[in-house]
């Protein structure tokens, strides 16, 4: 008996533990990831332009591995398969090419839907697996932008400047700039008419050649290129050696030392001069570039500029592209070098500087080997810049009109005497003041381009 009721007991277990395990089996087996419910994803725009000469990818990924993926092109009323792809290795992440299918339509439509399908090997659905289907307008454009170039200053010279003024449309223009040899892009602005364009550019002192292409891109990825043409004028620059005395290292080069201490602390008088004119120097210039290299995109129609003469009775001491190499004691003992950025001029002490031609003051504080320093922008790229500074008497943001005084010369940083330091730039770039205190080369390089430009628009 005992034994009869310890057996149907056990029997019991048996029955229960089955049950147990069967329920278990059943549940790993629907938490497996063969029987995973996770759809596929498929990354793709609701919308998007195509140029349909250039495939483009889609990328497509599953938790579990994809099983097959399907493609068609449709344009309302034909519909083309254009992948049907099965997926041996059930990869984690596809990538399809999409490409415009061989026999293409027989009507043709700017508005394509494409409808991407894609499987993943889960047994889930009765073995179907689970899927994912999405679709994208295809805004077809293989036009490419229309670009040429109008007119441009005759010349350019090495350390100068130039202005273009060229054409540029497309119905979806999404990227118009100029590029160079040195890769500078120069930031066009817009120019009299709808789609018109005017460019100022600059030849770095430093490059030996100067090449500029226009180049405009479309939202399909159309893409159009058109050169520039300038007659190129090479320059050769002043090379001077200019000794540095004990009075200079000790005065002015240590007071300016301690505007870095923890990097010039333990650096000797003469390291303490290399550092100043050449890391604290090409600090002192970043800041003059990246503030100069801003463009504002406001179109222009004209660009009166009339000759900078920063000061009225200003002697030049100090010329543009100056190559100076510092000796120390003995003139073999060349201990730094630099490039003069500017020109120096000099009259009577705390001296107005005027601003020749109205523009917004855009940097007005002190900056290093510049001193006091004062930079204005002018419009279509151009700034000038002005060094030493006494007094500022404007602040960032002030507007300027031509004429007014806004500073008056000193001998703050990196000066000796009572001096003005100045600079022009264009978009970011250090150029020859010369020109553009020039008034015949302002009338033949800039206003004559732009009274011919209008004058071709308007015919
Ligand atoms: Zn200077």
């Amino acid at each position: 008996m005992r034994r009869k009721k310890r057996a149907s007991a056990l029997g019991s277990l048996l029955i229960i533990l089955m049950l147990i395990g069967g329920t278990y089996g059943a549940y790993k087996v629907l938490n497996s990831p063969a029987f995973e419910t996770n759809r596929p994803i498929i990354k793709m725009p609701v919308e998007r332009f195509w140029n349909s000469h250039h495939p483009f990818e889609i990328q497509i990924s599953d938790d579990t591995g994809l099983k097959k993926v399907l493609a068609y092109l449709s344009n309302g009323k034909e519909r083309v398969k254009i992948a049907d792809i099965d997926l041996k290795k059930a990869p984690k992440n596809y990538s399809l090419q999409i490409k415009y299918p061989k026999i293409g339509f027989i009507d043709n439509s700017d508005n394509l839907i494409l409808t991407v399908i894609a499987h993943d090997i889960s047994k889930w659905h009765f073995f179907k697996g689970n899927n994912t289907i999405k679709k994208s307008r295809l805004k077809v454009d293989t036009q490419k932008p229309d670009v040429f170039s109008l007119i441009t200053s005759y010349g350019i010279t090495r350390g100068g400047s130039a202005l273009a003024i060229f054409k540029a449309t497309d119905k979806n223009l999404k990227e118009l700039y100029i590029e160079t040899n040195f890769g500078k892009k120069f930031e066009p602005v817009p120019f009299y008419k709808e789609g018109y364009y005017a460019v100022l550019l600059a030849w770095p002192i430093n490059e030996k050649r100067f090449r500029a292409k226009i180049i405009a891109k479309d939202e399909a990825g159309n893409v159009s290129k058109a050169r520039l043409g300038f007659f190129l004028k090479s320059r050769k620059y002043r090379i001077s050696y200019l000794q540095a005395k004990d009075r200079f290292i000790n005065g002015k080069i240590a007071d300016l030392a301690e505007d870095e201490p923890e990097l010039t602390a333990n650096l000797s008088p003469t390291e303490k001069l290399k550092f100043i004119n050449e890391t604290y120097r090409t600090k002192n210039d970043s800041l003059i570039k990246e503030v100069t290299s801003k463009v504002d995109h406001n179109r222009i129609t004209s660009f009166n500029i009339q000759p900078f003469y920063p000061l009225k009775n200003g002697k030049v001491v100090g010329s543009f592209g100056d190559h100076r190499y510092y000796w120390y004691k003995e003139k073999e003992n060349v201990i730094s070098e630099s490039y003069h950025l500017g020109i120096d001029l000099a009259s009577v002490r705390m001296d107005d500087i005027i601003i020749s031609n109205p523009g917004i003051v855009v940097f007005a504080n002190y900056n290093g080997i510049y001193g006091n320093n004062l930079i204005v922008y002018h419009g279509l790229g151009l700034y000038t810049v002005y060094g030493h500074c006494s007094t500022l008497l404007k602040k960032r943001g002030d507007l300027v009109e031509a004429g007014e005084v806004a500073a008056k010369t000193g001998a703050t940083g990196l000066a000796l005497g009572d001096h003005l330091h100045f600079s022009t730039m264009v978009q970011g770039i250090f150029v020859r003041p010369a020109e553009w205190m020039d008034s015949k080369w302002l009338q033949a390089n800039i206003i004559d381009v732009i009274q011919n430009a209008k004058k071709m628009i308007d015919k």
